[in-house]
C-alpha cells in the first residue's frame, strides 16, 4: 500500500480564475505567481497516482489567509474524497487567525476530513507560540486529527515559500501539546536530526516527518540517516505534488540502500498506521 501524505489540489473554478485570487491574497500570490507554478485537480492526481502506483493520497487544498477560499478548497477536497473514498484521505485547510477556524475544522471533520493541513505558520502569520496555534492544537487533539505543518530549513538557498519558522519553535510547539499528532512537512526543517538527543526523541514521540520536496533539498542519504537516528517509523512519503511527481521519490527510495521493508514503511506503512489511529 503506497500512501502520499502531502498533495495540493485546486478546485477547477479557482484555477480558471486564479488571477482574481492572487490579487486578493498576498501570500498565495507569493507562492503561485510564477508562470511555472503547477496546479492540479483531482483528475490530474488520480492519473498521476495510477501512473506511479500510489494507492492513496492525503489531499489538501492550499491554505491562505482567506477563510472563504479555504472553505471553497475544503468543499472541493471533501467532495473529491467522497467520490473516491478508496483513493483520497481529505485534509482541511483553515486560517488559524480567523474566528471561524474551529467551526470550519468541526464542519470538515463531520464531513470526513481525517487531518488538518498543510498549514503554513510563516505564510499565514500565526506564531506557533500564539493563542491561535493553541486553539488549533486543542481542536486537532480533541478530534484526533493529525496536523500537517509546513516547516522548512532556515539555512541554504532561497525559494518562494521559504519561511523563517525555526526548529526551536517547531520543537517547542510539539513539547507544549504532547497529545497532538503533528506531521512536520519537509523533514521538519531539519528537526529530525535533533532526535539524536535522547530527551528530544522522547518529547517528539508524536511528531512525524514527511519527505515533501526532499529531492530539491537533501541528498538521498537522508533516508539512511533517518534510519540511523532511529525514526524510520515516523517518516512519511509526502510529494508536494504537483510540485514533484511521486515517481521521483519512489525511484530515490529504491536507491537509498534501505531494505524493501523499510522502503514500504516510508512509502505507506507508517501513514496507514497513523491514519488508522485517527
Ligand atoms: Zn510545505
Amino acid at each position: 500500500m503506497l500512501i502520499d501524505v502531502h498533495v495540493h489540489l485546486f478546485p477547477p473554478d479557482v484555477i480558471a480564475n486564479i488571477e482574481k485570487y492572487l490579487e486578493k491574497n498576498e501570500f498565495l500570490a507569493q507562492l503561485c505567481s510564477s508562470p511555472r507554478h503547477k496546479y492540479a485537480t483531482a483528475e490530474d492526481l488520480l492519473a498521476e497516482m495510477d501512473k506511479c502506483g500510489i494507492d492513496k493520497s492525503a489531499i489538501s487544498g492550499f491554505a491562505s489567509s482567506d477563510q472563504g477560499l479555504c472553505r471553497e478548497m475544503n468543499d472541493y477536497i471533501l467532495e473529491m474524497a467522497k467520490a473516491h473514498p478508496q483513493r483520497f484521505l481529505p485534509m482541511a485547510v483553515v486560517d488559524p487567525l480567523d474566528p471561524g477556524m474551529e467551526k470550519e475544522i468541526r464542519r470538515c471533520h463531520e464531513m470526513g476530513a481525517v487531518g488538518v493541513g498543510e498549514l503554513m505558520p510563516w505564510g499565514q502569520k500565526f506564531p506557533l507560540d500564539g493563542k491561535e496555534a493553541g486553539k488549533l492544537a486543542s481542536i486537532c487533539s480533541e478530534k484526533k486529527l493529525p496536523l500537517l505543518l509546513h516547516i522548512n530549513e532556515t539555512v541554504g538557498h532561497y525559494y518562494a515559500g521559504k519561511g523563517d519558522v525555526s526548529v526551536e519553535e517547531a520543537a517547542a510547539f510539539a513539547l507544549k501539546y504532547p497529545q497532538l499528532t503533528i506531521i512536520y512537512a519537509h523533514w521538519g526543517g531539519g528537526l529530525l536530526f535533533y532526535e539524536l538527543m535522547p530527551e528530544l526523541k522522547d518529547q517528539l514521540q508524536n511528531v512525524y516527518y514527511d519527505t515533501a520536496a526532499s529531492p530539491f533539498l537533501y541528498h538521498k542519504n537522508i533516508y539512511r540517516v533517518a534510519r540511523e537516528i532511529g525514526i524510520l517509523h515516523k517518516v512519511l512519503l509526502g510529494t508536494d505534488y504537483p510540485l514533484i511527481s511521486p515517481k521521483r521519490y519512489l525511484k530515490e527510495l529504491q536507491e537509498t540502500g534501505l531494505s524493501q521493508k523499510e522502503v514500504e514503511m516510508i512509502a505507506g506503512g507508517n501513514a496507514a498506521r497513523l491514519f488508522s489511529n485517527c
